[in-house]
């Protein structure tokens, strides 16, 4: 039953579209379970019907033709009921409603189960038989079985299928992938194939070992060219230390990684597109069998450094392509390269079908302000060339043919956030005070260094999270002491005499490194954090010690401590970091000691607060992860996305009661997840009595404007009123409408949301 289960998947998986899929769905389900009817009626919400899409044993003419109503017949009790109709005798069942064009009177049984799709209601899967019988509990299982599992491909070849539709209907189609880099974009699509299909390439053997290699290096030497070039094209918009990734696409193709494997591979008898293939297959597939998410989407770099290399190797350099001057870039796969190749002035906008925000390309859309939708599977994208599009990199939405209607909309959207952030930079100067004087500082959250040049930008008063882990985690090796101190230099230079607090390096979980692998069945209850770095003393010690080098004479050095879930933690944290401290002063610098803080991010730390706030500087929320943590949500997944809430009564009461312990024990607290940048957030995190909040540059100066609008004493009554809610969804509504009644709903992203809901 799994093998026919898995098979029929995978048939429908490959049907070239939504109808095709349909047909064999239908053959296979009647096959499989030996009726003599099968049929697929699909629900159109926008007409609230079904209608008949394919059907393998009713009269092939009523295929297309027969619709009923959302509560008609047996398949619209299925629908309504959300769960299956088993019946011997269909006839007799009150519901039953006859359509003579199917020719259904002489089949008696009747089978139908809802064809669910993320909560929604995509139509009913019916089978059907002469005998009269009940359909037995294992038919049943299995029609269920099939049906959920067809579900998502039927979602997905719907979405595709509808592009073809929408040219003549002229109905927008709304793609939904992740927000990879905030703002909208309205510009025309330009589709990125890749250079050459490593998949087409055959096995062949070598004929002349040396001529093939020659060819191999000829190749290689072109794609770094290549490299180098889009590197240097991109380097007025991008710092070095972003750039240093193609420096290690270049180290991957250098002669002792990749290229010594395929030139071996060729020695050994293979031709070298065959080597190629075969060695970054094999990449591929041990990045891909990685939980980590950071690490799987370094296939990606790795299957296009292949392709680029296959194609030099093919002898067909990449065709000119022309950029409109507001490109749309969509490629299946989008890389780092593909983004550079595109002139300056005319890249609008980027989608990928495939990765995440955690992909390469959408860290470097972030850091060039280029908005980005990652991970759109159900987008078309070879059917998209030339096509007007909508990107909206605030909520991770396509719109593909919109309509004058929706382009008006989102040219509004996009001038008035433009005019916005302009009018904004007027207040880049002036302090965080709301009109009844409450003072809070703003702090910025850096780790690229376009984070460093645009915080300066917008007024940032410090530093509240330093990510460490991004040096590391562009680069192929563990960056050396005397290279983190220039790092950390560089950034602690930037901002004196401001205070500038770095974590010491927070990998595992989502973030690890290509070159210390962890691999766990459970990476975000594993081993991550300080858990690592107390069980590796001496990347600890190195880090601690380059900080506190980097930080001589400036003196605007905080450390701060990630993942810390007892009290044991802090004490050998503290004791590492004395021993570092006790060892730069004997080397002669002058270095003072600087504050040591906690971060707060695992519901244990909420509970001791107390202990740990006695023992340390300050604290401050990670409430990216203890949101995570607090309501049992991956904060990557996106199937619970949904239940991933910032305000959650839980999580509001693990703030309070943070600020309250904390406060107790005379310590400040900070918050530094992104519930800080969250202009409406932002408003009740003041209330709850945060000493100052931490966040990305880019929202920096809209909180500074939403706070600078809203007294502290009203922001407290807001507060108070929310928390006599239950539900996260009413209490953020009710937080948006008490906003907009102040005059602050423009900064709320309300406008592009109602839009999304449509
Ligand atoms: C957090 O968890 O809120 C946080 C700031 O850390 P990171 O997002 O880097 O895990
Ligand atoms: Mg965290």
């Amino acid at each position: 039953m799994l093998t026919t289960l898995r098979n029929i998947v995978q048939e429908v998986s490959s049907a070239s579209d939504l109808q095709v899929a349909l047909q064999i769905i239908v053959q296979r389900v009647r096959d499989a379970m030996k009726t003599e009817v099968c049929s697929v009626y699909l629900y159109d919400p926008e007409n609230t019907s079904y209608t008949l899409m394919a059907s393998e044993g009713l009269n092939a003419s009523s295929v297309g033709q027969v619709t009923l109503a959302h509560c008609e017949g047996l398949v619209g009790q299925v629908g309504l009921r959300e769960e299956p109709i088993n019946l011997e005798n269909a006839a007799t069942h009150p519901n039953f409603h006859y359509i003579r064009e199917t020719g259904e009177e002489r089949f008696t049984s009747f089978l139908g189960v809802p064809i669910i799709h993320q909560r929604k209601n995509l139509g009913v899967l019916v089978v059907q038989q002469v005998e009269q019988r009940r359909f037995g509990e294992h038919e049943e299982a299995f029609l269920i079985t099939m049906s959920a599992q067809l579900a998502g491909v039927i979602a997905h070849a719907q979405a595709t299928g509808s592009i073809n539709n929408v040219s003549s209907a002229r109905r927008v189609v709304r793609f939904r992938g992740s927000a990879g880099a905030t703002g909208v974009a309205i510009g025309d699509a330009v589709v990125i194939t890749p250079p050459a299909d490593l998949g087409a390439v055959p096995e062949q053997v070598c004929q002349d070992t040396d001529s093939e290699i020659a060819l191999l290096d000829s190749a290689l030497t072109s794609v770094r060219k290549e490299l180098k070039e889009t590197s240097k094209r991109l380097a007025d918009r991008l710092p070095a230390e972003e750039r240093a990734l193609f420096d290690v696409y270049l180290r991957m193709l250098d002669d002792h990684a990749l290229g010594q494997e395929i030139r071996e591979r060729i020695r050994s008898g293979s031709w070298a597109q065959g080597a190629l293939r075969q060695v970054i297959d094999k990449h591929i597939r041990n990045f891909e069998m990685m939980d980590d998410h950071y690490l799987r989407e370094r296939a990606a770099d790795v299957r296009d450094l292949g392709r680029r290399v296959l194609s030099y190797l093919q002898q067909g350099e990449q065709a000119q392509v022309r950029y409109p001057q507001k490109t749309i870039l969509i490629s299946e796969e989008l890389s780092p390269v593909m983004l550079g190749e595109v002139p300056q002035d005319a890249l609008a906008g980027l989608v990928s079908v495939r990765g995440s925000s955690n992909s390469h390309v959408a860290i470097l859309a972030r850091a060039l302000g280029v908005p980005t939708v990652m991970g759109a599977v159900d987008l078309p994208f070879h059917k998209l060339a030339g096509k007007k599009l909508i990107v909206d990199g605030n909520l991770g939405l396509v719109y593909s043919n919109p309509a004058q209607e929706l382009l008006d909309y989102y040219a509004e959207v996009f001038e008035e956030e433009n005019q916005f952030s302009k009018g904004l930079e007027a207040i880049r100067d002036l302090p965080c005070e709301t009109p009844d004087n409450y003072r809070i500082p703003l702090w910025v959250n850096t780790g690229l260094m376009t984070d460093t040049i645009r915080s300066l930008d917008r007024g940032a008063e410090g530093v509240g999270l330093y990510r460490t882990e991004v040096p590391f985690m562009v680069r192929d090796r563990f960056p050396s002491e005397s290279e983190q101190e220039k790092i950390y230099r560089h950034q602690l230079e930037a901002f004196a005499p401001r205070p500038v607090t770095m974590r010491t390096l927070d990998i595992g979980g989502d973030k690890s490194l290509n070159y210390f692998p962890i691999k766990e069945d459970n990476p975000f209850l594993g081993w991550r954090g300080i858990r690592v770095t107390l069980d590796h003393p001496e990347i600890f010690l190195a880090q601690v010690r380059a900080m506190l080098k980097a930080s001589v004479g400036l003196d605007n050095l905080r450390i701060m401590l990630p993942m810390i879930s007892s009290i044991f933690e802090v004490e050998e944290a503290q004791h590492l970091i004395r021993r570092a401290h006790a060892e730069v002063l004997a080397e002669g610098l002058p270095v003072v000691m600087p504050p040591v803080g906690v971060m707060v991010e695992v519901p244990a730390a909420v509970y001791i607060v107390r202990n740990l706030a006695r023992r340390v500087d300050f604290l401050s929320i990670g409430s990216n992860d203890l949101i995570q943590y607090l309501l049992a949500v991956d904060r990557n997944n996106p199937r619970v996305s949904d239940l991933y809430h910032s305000f959650h009564p839980a999580v509001l009461y693990a703030l309070q009661k943070v600020v309250n312990d904390a406060h107790q024990e005379g310590k400040t607290v900070s918050i530094c997840g992104e519930m800080a940048g969250d202009p409406a957030a932002a408003v009740l995190l003041m209330a709850i009595g945060f000493d100052m909040l931490s966040m990305s540059a880019v929202n920096l100066l809209k909180v500074k404007w939403v706070l600078r609008r809203i007294g502290m004493a009203r922001a407290k009554e807001i507060l108070a009123e929310l928390l006599k809610h239950d539900s996260a969804q009413v209490i953020h509504n009710s937080l948006e409408l008490a906003l907009c009644k102040e005059g602050v709903g423009k900064v709320l992203g309300i406008k592009s949301r109602r839009f999304s809901q449509v």
